[in-house]
């Protein structure tokens, strides 16, 4: 789900559309200006003009309407800007022009306005806007000065040259997958570089010769193929890179339930997004399902991105997945992600092995297949335990520990929601488990820590709310 956003960002096109500037000092002289940028007709209402504006007025930039501003000046406007310093003036305007429906910029006072100029990083034409909606300009400005680094000017230029070839590149690659591919070669290749060298000519060239080549080197084959990415425990921070890139790139995406909106809101936009999400027990999408889905998109062309909670490859089922895929000859790839015993532990402030108190770590699940016989040994002393998937399950693993000889006095530490804002740690001892778990209501995603190191999470926390340690009474 996407979290309520306070303004929707559009990108208006002003050209040839008259706009009611109201106000003649600096101010307004600055929203003139970029009005006049983005070619709009800009009708100006000002008691006194300012020198720059009065000039735009006599070359004819700028209309001059009126002296005073009255409320039938709005009809035939698109936007209307009040710039004025008369705070009555600026509300009788907002008034006005919401009485017709007409988006109104109130300069300095987000209450009244119902459109906001955003900061702009200009590439053209590429442009970045960003809003706070008035809530922390300061933010917005410093979002704003990042974004500058990020994109240097070379990105207008590069743009422009795509833009230029856009008709041609479309007519040599007519499969989107192909188009894909060339495209990430331009941008990612020399031709991207001989822009940011200004070498504009060359690039062209260069980019005229990738188009000519019957097969330009280094263009992927369009055959489609899976990749199975871990998407750690939630915190979208937690990502890798490639996990990003395959995100960006993904025409369809499979994922799970433990992968949080932030992160599937990385993803490109107008990939097709499948939720496969199983509940134990009453599983919608069988692996079965899964597993053809997968299958079956690829052999379309498409890449298809299977992400997951934590790491594929524990507890993940990213095993079967992959031989499923190699009986049937897709061609796969793997991201590797943080799991949840590595996330949680560092999120808790446990180090999962310590000099003083363990020099093995195990993970384990609580939640093995049905068919499955007695469960194996769980843990032996100096040693730490993650056990996944046992928030049922507590009352069962701490028997198995007792009888594996696991004294009532170790330590566990119990991660829930495990670098989600929402985090919980719960400490005590194995005698406390079940009983802890219970009186906070403890729930699925759950990491549970058993060893001497859970015990740290009392003084070594640094991540949301510290650590609930006794149980309630
Ligand atoms: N492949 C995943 C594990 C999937 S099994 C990984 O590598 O992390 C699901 C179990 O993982 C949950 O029952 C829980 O024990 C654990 N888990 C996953 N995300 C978690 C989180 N954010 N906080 C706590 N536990 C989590």
């Amino acid at each position: 789900m996407l979290s309520p956003m306070k303004l929707f960002p559009i990108f208006a096109d002003l050209a040839g559309k008259t706009v009611l500037l109201v106000g003649g000092g600096a101010v307004a002289a600055r929203k003139a200006a970029l009005l006049l940028a983005a070619n709009a007709r800009v009708d100006i209402v000002a008691r006194e003009l300012g020198e720059s504006l009065g000039e735009e007025v006599r070359a004819r930039r700028l209309r001059y309407l009126a002296h005073e501003f009255v409320p039938e000046q709005l009809d035939g406007h698109w936007l209307v800007i009040a710039a004025t310093d008369d705070a009555a003036l600026n509300a009788q305007i907002a008034a006005a022009a919401a009485a017709r429906h007409i988006f109104v910029n109130v300069v300095d006072d987000a209450a009244l306005s119902t459109f906001h100029v955003p900061a702009v990083v200009d590439r053209s034409p590429i442009v970045i806007a960003v809003s706070s909606g008035g809530d922390a300009p300061m933010l917005a400005r410093l979002a704003r000065e990042r974004i500058e680094t990020l994109f240097d000017h070379s990105w207008s230029a590069l743009a422009a040259l795509l833009a230029r070839a856009r008709t041609r590149i479309r007519a040599r690659f007519a499969n989107l997958g192909e188009r894909r591919a060339f495209y990430g070669l331009v941008l990612r290749g020399e031709v991207a570089q001989l822009v940011a060298q200004q070498r504009d000519t060359d690039a062209e060239a260069a980019l005229d010769a990738l188009l000519a080549s019957p097969q330009p080197a280094g263009l992927a084959s369009h055959a489609g193929h899976v990749t199975l990415v871990g998407a750690g425990p939630g915190d979208p921070g937690l990502l890798t890179l490639n996990a990003l890139r395959a995100l960006n790139e993904a025409d369809v995406i499979l994922h799970d339930r433990l992968v949080s909106a932030a992160i599937l809101d990385l993803a490109r936009r107008d990939a097709e997004r499948i939720d496969v999400g199983k509940v134990v027990g009453r599983h919608h999408f069988s692996q079965a399902d899964i597993n053809a889905e997968m299958v079956k998109h690829a052999r379309a062309g498409k890449r298809v991105v299977r992400i997951k909670g934590g790491d594929p490859f524990i507890f993940g089922r990213g095993g079967e997945e992959i031989e499923y895929l190699r009986a049937h000859g897709i061609e796969y790839r793997i991201v590797p992600g943080i799991t949840a015993a590595i996330a949680c532990a560092a999120y808790a402030g446990v180090p999962l092995t310590h000099r003083d108190h363990a020099q093995v770590v195990r993970f384990a699940t609580a939640h093995r297949k049905r068919s499955e016989g007695e469960p194996d040994a769980l843990t032996a002393g100096g040693e730490t335990l993650a056990i996944y998937m046992g928030v049922a399950e507590f009352a069962n693993v701490r028997d198995k520990l007792y009888d594996e000889g696991v004294s009532a006095g170790t330590h566990f530490a119990i991660v829930e929601n495990g670098t989600h804002s929402e985090q919980r740690v719960l400490t005590g001892t194995l005698a406390e488990l079940v009983e802890c778990a219970a009186a906070y209501a403890v729930k699925a995603p759950s990491l549970l820590i058993v060893g001497d190191v859970a015990q740290l999470a009392e003084t070594q926390h640094w991540f949301g709310t510290p650590a609930l340690t006794r149980p309630l009474r």
